[in-house]
């Protein structure tokens, strides 16, 4: 059997789910291929005055609901399969959401941290020079995601308006607050998954105050999700990033890992510097040093992938012993994975759903970037709730009404809604 890919797996759990919808002729062939694939090489002048070229991509998977959304990834192992995949579940994500919005990816084949500010800048301003005819803000409109900062948003959309003599801050979201920006973008992620969480912990009649949490990742997503869990009262206990985590039985306080993240550049860096670690010091706190991999496997109650895909798989899924797996990342459970938990009855809660308050708090921060207006905090926040809840509920019927799991009534719904436009714009 030929190896997966991003895009096979997306493929697989789709035409599971595809075979399961009441479909017209013809109509699964709309999901098969983005509508469009941009790719160019970019080159940039690296500070020592060499030339470096960087393999880039826009892929443009469907604009039935509205314009092309989705953000841009620089990573060393970014391709064009990967970015296909990323792209094609956008589309279903802004969809599951109801926001007026398709399904994008880009992706940069860069390893970030070999660069210095200069060289990243000029990076950034290359890939909207490369792609400038297919961004915009009625075209396609790109945010943050793996590695991408406010920063490097302020630097594109800069680039962007004078490239096309523009006043155009709706043709890019995740900008800092200073340049058009939206109160609560950068919680967005976590804070949507939080909702879900907290609606699911609340129907099944628990209670935070005796959950334990393990979180794979301490980036953007997964560093929020620690302070708004361990605010509300869960214990958080097992905490990575790529360079390895941390757990302990009682409790870790993301505070202090924040700032040793901050201080030291790992979420270990309170005990250990490199593989040397003070065991002493650990024993006193009651932490061990885990790797990424005993971190999915630790005993919690729910399990937090917030960094790569692929890191579910058949081989630790029997493993696993969270009730809930809440996909804060994109990606992170094959369809081999999935099928092991759901015979498990853990309940996992997609990407598709659970990680969309990005896109959510991007839409809000595009509409005001159209209409000039300045949302407050609290706005921002309870829309952000109604959306997620919303989206939560039509999911959690289909999987109802239909016996699905929570990936497959949300890829359903999702499909569904792009069909309904596909089929006014008469593509079918
Ligand atoms: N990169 C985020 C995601 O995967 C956000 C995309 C956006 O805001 O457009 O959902």
């Amino acid at each position: 059997m030929p190896a997966s890919t991003p895009y096979s797996r997306f493929q697989d759990t789709l035409s599971a789910v595809l075979k399961e919808l009441d479909l017209a002729d013809g109509e699964n062939d709309l999901f098969a291929e983005p509508q469009k694939t941009h790719k160019k090489d970019i080159t940039i002048t690296r500070d020592d005055g060499s030339k470096e070229s960087y393999h880039a991509f826009r892929v443009q998977f469907n604009n039935a609901r509205g314009p092309y959304k989705g953000g841009i990834r620089y990573h060393a192992e970014a391709d064009e399969e990967e970015v296909k995949a990323l792209a094609a579940l956008m589309a279903i994500k802004t969809a599951v959401v109801g926001i007026p919005f398709g399904g994008a990816k880009g992706g940069v084949q860069v390893n970030p941290k070999e660069l210095t500010k200069r060289e990243l800048q000029a990076v950034s301003r290359e890939y909207v020079r490369a792609f400038k005819d297919h961004l915009g803000p009625d075209i396609d409109c790109p945010a943050p995601d793996v590695n991408t900062t406010p920063t490097i948003m302020a630097w594109m959309r800069d680039e962007y308006e004078q490239l096309t003599n523009s006043y155009s801050p709706a043709m890019i979201t995740g900008k800092p607050m200073s340049f058009g920006g939206s109160v609560g973008r950068d919680t967005a992620t976590a804070r949507g998954g939080f909702f879900i969480l907290q609606e699911l912990v609340s129907r099944d009649a628990l209670d935070p105050d005796e959950l334990k949490v393990v979180i794979q990742g301490f980036g953007n997503a997964g560093a929020h999700m620690a302070h708004f869990l361990h605010n509300a009262g869960y214990t958080v206990v097992g905490i990575s990033d790529s360079q390895g985590g941390v757990y302990a039985e009682e409790g870790l306080d993301p505070v202090r890992i924040e700032k040793y993240k901050h201080k030291t550049g790992s979420v270990t860096g309170e005990y250990c510097e490199g593989s040397v670690c003070d065991i002493e010091r650990m024993k006193l706190d009651n932490v061990r040093k885990v790797t990424n991999e005993e971190l999915l496997t630790l005993p919690c109650d729910v399990l937090i992938p917030a960094a790569l895909d692929n890191v579910i798989t058949k081989e630790n899924a029997k493993e696993i012993k969270a009730r809930y797996v809440l996909e804060l990342a994109n990606g992170p459970t094959t369809p081999e994975a999935d099928a092991i938990l759901e015979k498990r009855d853990i309940m996992v809660i997609p990407d598709v759903l659970a990680n969309a308050g990005g896109v959510t708090v991007s839409y809000f921060e595009w509409s005001q970037g159209r209409s000039g207006e300045q949302w407050t905090a609290e706005q921002v926040d309870e829309r952000l709730r109604r959306v997620m809840l919303d989206a939560f509920t039509a999911v959690r019927r289909k999987a109802r009404r239909q016996n699905m799991s929570f990936r497959h009534a949300a890829f359903a719904v999702g499909i569904e809604r792009m069909l309904d436009a596909m089929r006014v714009r008469g593509w079918l």
